[in-house]
């Protein structure tokens, strides 16, 4: 997945209104920054999703959002099981749903994950020029998925 995640960050962030939006978006990504292709999910999981709740929990002090920064980080891996292939365990093939085989499918379920993160995560907006700001974001975001979705159509990236 790529841009979706930043929309299952959003929609997570409303768990805890009082938690800035940085943390969950953090949590989102992290696992993408790791050295994916040294290891593998199973061994690297449990460490970036015990990791977030930790930081989450010595930090705000929230249950919900520990939890929910737990979730956000573990979601990672569900949602690269639907959009690519991950290897599980090593030395293992990619299992998944290969989303990005089909390019336009996975510009619909990343649109429709940025687009429903984005809605949850835009209700907290008190203001109209916050409201502008919201509207910004998602056209950002819906930019960004397309120009995603270009890239893996024209096989420059996977
Ligand atoms: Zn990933």
């Amino acid at each position: 997945m790529y841009v979706g995640h930043l929309g299952l960050a959003l929609g997570a962030r409303t768990a805890d209104r009082r938690v800035p939006v940085a943390p969950f978006i953090v949590a989102a990504v992290a696992p993408d920054l790791l050295p994916w292709r040294a290891f593998h999910y199973l061994a690297l999981a449990p460490v970036v999703v015990l990791g977030a709740a930790a930081v989450a929990a010595a930090v705000w002090r929230s249950r919900r959002a520990t939890v929910t920064v737990a979730l956000l980080a573990a979601s990672h891996y569900v949602a690269d099981f639907i959009t690519a292939g991950v290897r599980v365990w090593a030395g293992h093939e990619s299992a998944g749903l290969f989303l990005y085989d089909r390019p336009f499918a996975d510009l619909v379920v990343e649109t429709a994950t940025i687009v429903g993160g984005w809605w949850l995560w835009q209700r907290g907006a008190a203001t109209p020029e916050r409201r502008r700001i919201t509207l910004a974001v998602l056209a950002v975001l819906v930019v960004m998925q397309s120009g995603f979705s270009i890239l893996v159509a024209d096989r420059l990236i996977a």
